[in-house]
This record gives structure tokens, C-alpha cells and sequence, in this order.
């Protein structure tokens, strides 16, 4: 694969976008022994990784309940196994690499009647299937919740470092500040067209979450914009317990080392007909009032960011089927960071070896 031509830089395989999962890609196919170049248009994880609250989970948001109804149970079940497979995965990696990642634990706080017997059903059903959160009935926090949902081995990790960290573990070449603006197929292969650059290469990953449709038209059928905030308190804001996520896991808290709290909320496209940054906040601060009182003053440290969401909410890996080659990797969402390096693995085995994503595929079949 790969050689140098006078029609731009070789590599055999171009990966666009180093957040979590194109670095998770460009450093398994390097570690595969392929000659890998990534494109960022910002600077390694400019975009939603750099600024994700790092909060890994069990499980995808709405809940068990909620995707059993909607997948079967079970599809529920295997989603479910991949996000803790996901979780493991991050975490060796972050230990691997001398990366901060912490086993904190999270809890999933019901807000109403609904949510709460949503939780509980949920636990029910997720102990039946060999998994073991924990049900509280009251509200661990006392703060007026309607039940509880603890993981005990959820954790946090600095997911920005953790990028870095991937890219510069491998001989991957990145170039930061580098926008793909283009690629076109010929019997050479491909030939990618980025700001101040020609690449030519075998193969094309596109990790670039909701920009994707940009570079492969068709991709806009799985993947549209949502959007995220998160802000950190000015000061020091009560003591947390461990990270809690609220209204169906779409709003999280963090507590951070220096007693600050890192507060975060997103919702997949069309949740808000107008300004979804201030739809976003005003439910957040509603939230935040009633139930946070401490951290709802002032967010010095504030950051948004669009987020990939496909249609069902889990995410897809696959190939362009017009553009032999190109494969894609999308789709993580405002809560993605658990499943980053299951997308990552099935990406690269898709693409070396042809093996199926399963469930993750775009037929969204078996495991
Ligand atoms: C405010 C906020 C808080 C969040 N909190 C959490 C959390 O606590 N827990 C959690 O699990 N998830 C969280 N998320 C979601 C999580 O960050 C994402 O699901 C995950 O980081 C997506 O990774 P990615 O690699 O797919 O995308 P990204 O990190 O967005 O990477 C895609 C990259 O592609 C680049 N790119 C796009 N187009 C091009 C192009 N044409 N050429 C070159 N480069 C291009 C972009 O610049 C970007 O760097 C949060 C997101 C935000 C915005």
C-alpha cells in the first residue's frame, strides 16, 4: 500500500479528524504496521473530545427501558455490553498511556415519577440480563430526587490528553490546522484534497462526527448536528458525591478536585425548534435551581460544541459505498466516550480484514 508519488504525500491509509476516535483508528492502524496520516481542521481534539466533561458511563441515555422498547432486548443487551466494554477499553488505554483516568462511579437521578420508575424497571431488567448497577429507592443525595441508579465502576478521564497521548504513542504524521475540503477515486486509489496539502492513499477514515456529511453527502442520513454545553462553576459549589447525570442522562455534573463543579447538558438534533443554546441553558438552569441551588451562579469557564447524533442514537461504522475506500466512524453523540474505542476496534477490522460491525454496522445486525 502506499507509495510516494509527485501528486501529493503517500500513506496508506488517511484518517480525518483527531478526536477520540480517529485518534483510537490512526494508532490501531498504525500499531498494525500501516503508514497513517491524520487531518485535523483545528488542533488534536478541537472538537467535541476537547471539550467533553469526561464522564465515562454504562449505557446509552433514555435508559434501559427505553432502548429495549425501541431495539428489543436483545440488542439492548449487547449495546449495553459494549458501552462496559467500551469503558475498559478507554480506561486501559488511559492507564497504558499515564493518562488521568479515575474509577469514580456515577449515579442516574430520576426528576420525575416517570423517570424514576424508568430507572427502576431499568435496574430490574439490566440484573436479569448479568449486569449489576444498583437501585436506590431514596434519594442518595437527599436532595429531593425520586430514586437512583448507581454503576459503581463508571468513571472520569481527561479525554483531551487522552488523544493527544493515542497519536503520540504511534509513528502516526498528524497535521493540525489542515481541513479536507475534498476527495476524489481513481484506479491510484484516493487522492484527498485538505487546506495546503494533496494526499494520496489506499484507504479513508472520516472520524469527523457531525461535519461528516460535508465530505460524503450521504452521510447526512446518519449523522446531523446536535448540541452541547458545559460550564464550571466559580467556586468551590458543595460537595458532589461522585458525577450524577439527571433528566434521562442529557445534563451531568462533575465534581472536580478543586471542589469546583464541571456542569453539562446536550440533546440530539431538533430537541429545540429555536436557539438551542438558550433552550439548553434555560432547562439546565431550571434544573440547576431546583436541585443544585450551589452551582447555579456563574459559569466563568464556559464551552459548546456540536456533537455527531444519528437517527437512533447509537453509533454507525461503515463504508461509502460510491466512493470505494472511504469508510467512516460517527456518531458518538453528547455521551459517546464509552463506546470511542468499540467504533474504533470494529472501524479497523471492517477495514482490514472486511469483518462486519455487527450491531454498530449500517444494517444495525448481530452483535
Ligand atoms: C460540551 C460537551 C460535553 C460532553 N461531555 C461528555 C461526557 O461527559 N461524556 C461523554 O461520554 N461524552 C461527552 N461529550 C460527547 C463526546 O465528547 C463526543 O461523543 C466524542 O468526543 C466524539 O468524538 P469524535 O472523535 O467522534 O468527534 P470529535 O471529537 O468532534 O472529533 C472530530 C474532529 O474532526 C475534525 N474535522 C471535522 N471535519 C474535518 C475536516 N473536513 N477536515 C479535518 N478535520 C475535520 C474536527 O475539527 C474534530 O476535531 C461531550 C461533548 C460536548 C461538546
Amino acid at each position: 500500500m502506499g507509495n510516494s508519488t509527485s501528486s501529493g504525500e503517500a500513506c496508506d491509509v488517511a484518517v480525518v479528524g483527531a478526536g477520540i476516535v480517529g485518534a483510537a483508528v490512526a494508532a490501531r492502524l498504525a500499531q498494525r504496521g500501516l503508514k497513517v496520516a491524520v487531518l485535523e481542521a483545528q488542533q488534536v481534539a478541537g472538537g467535541a473530545t476537547g471539550r467533553s466533561a469526561g464522564i465515562v458511563t454504562t449505557g446509552l441515555p433514555g435508559y434501559y427501558t427505553r432502548a429495549v422498547q425501541t431495539f428489543g432486548r436483545e440488542a439492548a443487551r449487547t449495546l449495553w455490553a459494549l458501552t462496559v466494554e467500551g469503558r475498559e477499553l478507554l480506561a486501559e488505554a488511559a492507564r497504558s498511556l499515564g493518562v488521568v483516568w479515575e474509577r469514580t462511579g456515577s449515579l442516574l437521578l430520576a426528576l420525575t415519577p416517570e423517570e424514576a420508575e424508568s430507572l427502576r424497571m431499568s435496574a430490574e431488567m439490566l440484573r436479569e440480563d448479568g449486569f449489576a448497577p444498583h437501585w436506590e429507592k431514596r434519594d442518595p443525595l437527599g436532595k429531593g430526587f425520586l430514586g437512583a441508579l448507581r454503576w459503581a465502576d463508571d468513571g472520569v478521564v481527561d479525554a483531551a490528553a487522552l488523544t493527544c497521548a493515542l497519536l503520540a504513542s504511534t509513528p502516526v504524521t498528524v497535521h493540525s490546522g489542515t481541513e479536507a475540503l475534498g476527495l476524489e477515486t481513481n484506479a491510484d486509489g484516493i487522492r484527498i484534497w485538505a487546506y495546503r496539502r494533496t494526499l494520496r492513499c489506499s484507504a479513508v477514515v472520516l472520524a469527523t462526527n457531525g461535519y461528516a456529511p460535508l465530505l460524503g453527502k450521504s452521510l447526512s442520513r446518519w449523522t446531523t448536528p446536535g448540541y452541547a454545553w458545559k460550564g464550571v462553576t466559580e467556586s468551590a459549589s458543595g460537595s458532589l458525591p461522585t458525577p450524577c447525570l439527571v433528566d434521562y442522562g442529557y445534563v451531568s455534573l462533575r465534581p472536580l478536585s478543586d471542589g469546583r463543579l464541571m456542569v453539562s447538558a446536550w440533546r440530539p438534533p431538533g430537541a429545540f425548534s429555536h436557539d438551542p443554546d438558550e433552550a439548553l441553558r434555560r432547562r439546565l438552569a431550571r434544573i440547576l435551581r431546583r436541585y443544585f441551588p450551589e452551582a447555579a451562579r456563574r459559569f466563568p469557564e464556559r464551552r459548546s460544541g456540536i456533537v455527531g447524533c444519528t437517527p437512533d442514537g447509537i453509533p454507525v461504522v461503515g463504508s461509502l459505498s460510491q466512493l470505494p475506500g472511504v469508510y467512516f466512524a460517527l456518531g458518538l453523540g453528547g455521551c459517546g466516550l464509552n463506546l470511542a474505542f468499540v467504533v474504533a476496534e470494529r472501524l479497523v477490522n471492517l477495514l482490514l480484514d472486511g469483518t462486519s460491525p455487527g450491531i454498530l454496522g449500517e444494517n444495525r445486525q448481530g452483535k
